[in-house]
């Protein structure tokens, strides 16, 4: 069977590796205009955490999550962090906000648990400010800058193929002879397939260098909630997020309101080094499209679709769940005969 995959973000790399893996013997290749490091991915710390994805139903959410977290945990007791970039970290949430308690995927992360009145207490004093409640819990940050080179080195040597091009419509691949094609196209879908549902998420960061943060500190309340989580080699400060955005240029506002809100969770990061300031737009939908859809192209030829994009805030976090599933309708698929080379 020939497949292929349109985009090269996490999740065009995860899905495309997987299916390899699962089916070597099926010709594999990915098609993008472009590859990390310059996918949505590539800015962004890589902390497994849902976040920004609409409703979606949450028994989806818990689903790819959890079996994201669980590949990132082998990876990492593997020795596989330095390869890979995936790092256990300390997180610590709070937020203004009585109602929000308790996640849903709270079971899915280790040592989950709310942090005490005294402790929230002595933030409120230090950070001048209202938090009503916080938790407390340990996960991972899989850096995409390190995940995706080293999945697509592992595609390779499995035999996938990849190609730099801008793709105008899916049937231009199914006329090349391709059977199944794997939407990841991320924001791109919004032109590749009209998916006007697609809304970009504005998210503008900072990188800094700061080796001496060993913790995550987020706060969840508003648009442009400040953030601090760390990387191997940088910590990534934020943060915003501004639906409807697509500007790609860094503003100087919003570097100010990143740059003053995280010192002023953590004073010590005036003394940081700033490596560079980025923009992405987060692929916003309503909720994650994770479905298999058969077309024809003009000639009457079918041809099935396999569409995977629109993660919001999570692509990372749910990217090897969600790969699983691309997996298992790929073994469901009937593909017409004539077009099987199997
Ligand atoms: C500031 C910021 C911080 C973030 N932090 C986190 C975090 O900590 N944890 C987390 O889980 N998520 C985080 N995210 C979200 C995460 O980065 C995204 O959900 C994820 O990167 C989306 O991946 P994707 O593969 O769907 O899309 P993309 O990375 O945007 O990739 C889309 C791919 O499709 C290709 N493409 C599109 N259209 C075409 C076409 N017509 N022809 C050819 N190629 C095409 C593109 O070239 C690209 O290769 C963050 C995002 C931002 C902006």
């Amino acid at each position: 069977m020939r497949v292929a995959v349109v985009g090269a973000g996490v999740i065009g790399v995860t899905s495309a590796f997987a299916v390899k893996s699962a089916f070597p013997s099926y010709d594999v290749k990915i098609f993008a205009d472009a590859f990390s490091p310059d996918t949505t991915g590539d800015g962004s710390a890589g902390l497994w955490s849902p976040y920004l994805l609409g409703d979606t139903p949450v028994d989806n959410i818990t689903r790819w999550a959890g079996r994201t977290h669980r590949w990132f945990e082998q990876l990492w007791k593997a020795g596989l962090s330095s390869l890979t970039g995936v790092s256990l970290v300390p997180v610590t949430r709070v937020t203004s906000d009585k109602d929000n308690v308790h996640p849903e995927w709270e079971k899915l992360v280790y040592g989950f648990h709310k942090v005490s009145d005294e402790y929230l207490r002595r933030l409120n004093e230090q950070h001048k400010s209202n938090y009503k409640q916080g938790y407390h819990f340990v996960t991972y940050t899989a850096e995409p800058t390190l995940l995706l080179p080293w999945l697509m080195k592992k595609f390779v040597t499995l035999g996938g193929k990849m190609e730099r091009r801008n793709v105008k419509r899916l049937h231009e691949l199914a006329e090349e002879g391709y059977d199944l094609i794997i939407n990841c196209s991320g924001l791109g879908a919004r032109e590749l397939i009209a998916d006007k549902t697609m809304t970009p998420i504005r998210g503008q960061i900072y990188k800094v260098k700061a080796p001496w943060t060993m913790q995550c500190f987020l706060v969840d309340d508003d648009d442009d909630c400040n953030y601090i989580i760390p990387n191997m080699h940088s910590v990534v400060l934020g943060g915003t997020h501004q639906e409807g955005d697509f500007d790609r240029s860094v503003r100087e506002e919003d570097s100010e309101h990143i740059y003053k809100g995280c010192c002023r969770l953590m004073p010590s990061l005036q003394a940081s080094q700033i490596i560079r300031a980025w923009v992405g737009l987060r692929p916003g939908r309503p909720r994650v499209r994770l479905e298999c859809e058969a077309l024809n192209t003009p000639m009457g030829r079918e041809f099935k679709v396999i569409h995977n994009y629109g993660h919001g805030g999570s692509g990372v976090t749910l990217c090897w769940g969600c790969a699983l599933d691309v997996v298992e309708m790929t073994r469901n698929l009937k593909v017409p005969k004539l077009n099987s080379k199997l």
